[in-house]
């Protein structure tokens, strides 16, 4: 009762409560699964950390070059154990998960390579950096590297067929992205990862797979690296960061792939050996020791969300039974008015910033006005409650995060209360929902 008056006062009324809680027990035996593998990616942080004999002393830092800095080293050692990798570079001066993939592009590939995805176009930020678009002088198309791509079956499988009749004597590197992104997708399986890795490889054993893991790590017991992939990467201010993160990105793989990014990071002959942490080492291990929990609390309310506005008659992907590699929750609301009106719930749901109105603007880099509602700790941070979406047709949001289940609930509680109040949903629906 006194949690009704809470929510009454915060904006939700009573049919909205007794949807949301009808809906909860519904998806109960789904959050068991989540926290199966929460428990179990709990442990593995637990034991990388004890196997490395986290100290006090790896909370403080260096100045200057920043030799021997034992708390850098680390948390290197960690984030290689969690992901069954030999080596890592876990540092705050990768601004964030683009420089990071950026890094793994352009210290692996050389002049002559060539370079396939596999899931389609890789996420936006990267075509400059490969040179799929824009006009910089530094991509790796001015380099001389080739690219290719094959898109996914439209159910999210691999084409395995077209993937291995495109590999041939100059293709260098697989690149796959495991997260669905802005596209209306599931996020990719790591079972799908596995099997497509070995058929690549029986075709050419020397092939380097990379894989952009941003949102998908701690979504199953396996990471990408487990199943195969040589090199992989992602942001710290998303699921590894545990929300505690203030900026940074993270690379995992074989030690003679991870010492060419790092010749690449800083310079060659120098590699892993410099760089300053600025304090950010205890932030780095608290986090990634949150982080199992937090991504299961925002995967909780990804399918909470995702069963919410089924019951109201939307389409919605992932369905709330389907399986889970990513955080990202879209639903089609098929109209603006509803997608800005479900963001400027979600803006009201937050801790900081709740009194802003976010309003569509034309981003650089984006073909049509973008709306994003973020009331973060951390700006940009999307393990924070968030969403987006771009003003065209079919009107499809994008819902992500929230460091707690109950934040994200309330999250989707507080966007479909400002769907009711602009009357683009009739209230009658809410009442038969199911
Ligand atoms: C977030 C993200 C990136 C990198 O984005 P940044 O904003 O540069 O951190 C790359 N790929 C995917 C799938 C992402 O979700």
């Amino acid at each position: 009762m006194n949690r009704n008056l809470m929510l009454n006062a915060l904006g939700v009324e009573n049919n909205v409560i007794e949807l949301a809680d009808q809906i909860e027990s519904q998806i109960d035996s789904r959050f068991k699964e989540i926290d199966d593998i929460a428990a179990y990616n709990q442990l593995k942080v637990l034991n990388a950390m004890q196997k490395n004999r986290i100290s006090d002393l790896h909370f403080g830092w260096h100045t200057g070059y920043g030799y021997d800095d034992p708390g850098r080293d680390a948390v290197e050692k960690v984030y290689s154990d969690i992901f069954g990798t030999e080596d890592a570079i876990v540092r705050p001066i990768i601004v964030n998960g683009t420089h990071a993939l950026s890094l793994c592009l352009t210290g692996t590939l050389r002049p002559g390579d060539e370079m396939l995805s596999i899931s389609g176009k890789p996420y936006d930020t990267l075509e400059q950096v490969i040179g799929i678009s824009g006009d910089s002088d530094q991509s790796l198309k001015v380099y001389g590297i080739t690219y290719k791509d094959v898109d996914l079956n439209p159910d999210g499988s691999f084409n395995e067929k077209a993937i291995l009749d495109s590999i041939h004597e100059k293709t260098k590197m697989i690149y796959i992205q495991r997260s669905a992104g802005y596209s209306w997708r599931p996020a990719i399986k790591i079972e799908d990862i596995e099997n497509i890795i070995k058929s690549v490889k029986n075709k050419k054993s020397d092939l380097i797979v990379m894989v952009d893991n941003c949102y998908g790590e701690f979504l199953d017991y396996k990471e990408p690296t487990n199943v195969g992939a040589d090199i992989m990467a992602g942001s710290l201010i998303k699921n590894p960061g545990g929300g505690l993160v203030l900026t940074g990105g993270y690379i995992v793989g074989s030690h003679e792939l991870v010492e060419k990014v790092a010749a690449r990071l800083t310079s060659p002959g120098i590699g892993k050996e410099c760089g300053l942490t600025f304090g950010q080492t205890r932030s780095m291990l608290q986090g990634l020791f949150m982080a199992p929990t937090v991504v299961a609390g925002a995967i909780k309310g990804a399918i909470f969300t995702s069963k919410l506005y089924q019951s109201l008659g939307y389409e919605v992907c992932p369905e709330p039974d389907a399986y889970r590699s990513d955080i990202i929750q879209a639903v089609k609301l098929g109209s603006a008015d509803k997608v800005i009106r479900f963001c400027e719930g979600i803006q009201a749901a937050a801790p900081v910033d709740s009194f802003v109105t976010p309003t569509p603007w034309a981003m650089p880099g984006y073909t049509s006005e973008v709306i994003m509602a973020a009331g973060a700790f951390v700006q940009g941070s999307s393990i924070e409650l968030s969403a987006d979406a771009p003003i065209r047709e079919p009107y499809i949001v994008y819902f992500q995060g929230g460091l707690t289940y109950e934040h994200s609930k309330f999250g989707a509680l507080k966007s479909l209360s400002a769907l009711l109040d602009a009357q683009l949903i009739d209230a009658d629906k809410i009442n038969t929902a199911q």
